[in-house]
């Protein structure tokens, strides 16, 4: 398929990966394997174990982050998966603003005295790494050594992160953990393997809510990891057959069939939020805004270096506190007022009335922007920000 010696772009790596080989007769996209056991003497026995439609989602994504990857049954399941293989009592120094499902694991897990964990502000490298040097207690191994994964810690980033698009210097970040002994994990949510490849960086794993871009419609819950260590991919593969966290078949053909598309999604969405930002960065109701894309974002440059894109999320806060934010999102026609984010269509919630995440500023909006006119969007925000409150 390849000209010459430029590696293939990955935008048309997300629309051939994951195929059936190339033999005629062929069917062009994998079957949804809808069974639960197989005859003996092949490579697959048991529906909870291995299923070959996974198999083609993981191949694609595995080859778009540069390792190997694993589907699970939701983002919490893949996100799990990777706390569960922790040595006990496990440390974990975590993004404060990160997805709230999970902190809520963590304060769980931490109740029940099976780990300790610190939040920190992922943007500032020099926090984040005395956190964790706090936390790792551990002798220092040579850069580069491997011990147990996970025995020295984890670093648990998101960048962006959800829901304050926070950008986390990946560069920094990994080699100070990885010099105190600690294993870094990437949740990559909101930048998709298109805009970032945080194995790139030296991350030991990646995590995915494929519920969201990569599904790309709102009707599939779905989750990923990512790892270029083979005993990490088995470690992680031992937790999804005994939790029994595994996506339906047909949700893996779902995501696989999103994923197809996800390019051109992201395209029209993340120039959609870029305009949007920008505009919204000017009216007289919205208080401050977060987007890596703006260059007054304390994120920008961070990621200018390190993505191909600043994502279709914007955050923003407005005038009135949580009753004005409330007001601006009842009086919403187009934009549809629910929680989650990379659809189609635009979603816009305000995150302070979910319980968990009453530290944030109570006006915050998240807005995930969708592959609408941008003009329609923008009347419909123009009208719901000039609603009394
Ligand atoms: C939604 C989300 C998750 C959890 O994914 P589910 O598919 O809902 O289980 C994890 N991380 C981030 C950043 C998310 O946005």
């Amino acid at each position: 398929m390849n000209e010459g010696d430029r590696p293939l772009d990955p935008a048309t790596l997300a629309v051939h990966l994951g195929r059936p080989p190339a033999r005629s007769g062929a069917p062009v996209n994998p079957p949804v394997a809808m069974s639960t056991t197989f005859r003996v003497g092949g490579a697959i026995e048991y529906g909870r174990v291995d299923n070959e439609t996974w198999g083609a989602l993981e191949a694609a994504i595995g080859g778009l982050e540069g390792g190997r990857a694993l589907a699970f049954a939701s983002g919490m399941g893949a996100v799990t998966a990777v706390f569960e293989t922790l040595p006990t009592p496990g440390r974990v120094v975590v993004a404060g603003d990160a997805y709230v499902g999970t902190r809520e694991y963590l304060s769980d897990v931490a109740g029940r005295g099976r780990l300790r964990f610190r939040t920190v502000d992922v943007a500032d490298t020099d926090a984040t790494l005395q956190a964790c040097a706090e936390l790792a207690e551990g002798p220092a191994r040579p850069s580069g050594a491997r011990g147990q994964f996970g025995a020295g810690g984890l670093l648990w980033l998101e960048s962006p992160t959800n829901p304050l698009l926070a950008v986390a210097d990946l560069d920094a970040l990994v080699a100070g953990a990885h010099a105190l002994g600690m294993d870094v994990i990437v949740d990559n949510t909101f930048a998709t393997p298109l805009l970032q490849r945080p194995l790139s960086f030296g991350a030991d794993v990646v995590v995915h809510s494929g519920t969201k871009f990569i599904a790309g419609h709102s009707d599939v819950l779905l989750g990923l990891t990512v790892t270029a260590r083979d005993e990490v991919h088995e470690l992680l593969r031992i937790r999804r057959t005994l939790h029994g966290a595994i996506p339906g078949p047909w949700e893996a053909w779902l995501a696989l069939r999103g994923l197809r598309t996800l390019a051109v999604r992201l395209e029209r969405a993340e120039a959609n939020a870029a305009e949007l930002a920008r505009r919204l960065s000017a009216h007289p109701r919205v208080e401050r805004i977060y987007y890596p894309g703006l260059p007054s974002d304390a994120g920008h440059e961070r990621a200018r270096a390190q993505m191909a894109g600043f994502g279709a999320m914007v955050s923003f806060e407005v005038a009135g506190g949580a009753a004005g934010a409330d007001a601006v999102v009842a009086a919403l026609s187009l934009i549809t007022p629910a929680t989650s984010l990379g659809g189609v269509e635009s979603l816009l919630e305000r995150r302070a009335r979910h319980p968990g995440e009453e530290a944030l500023p109570a006006a915050l909006l998240r807005f995930s922007v969708g592959l609408e006119h941008v003009e329609d969007l923008w009347d419909d925000l123009e009208q719901a920000l000039a609603a009394p409150f």
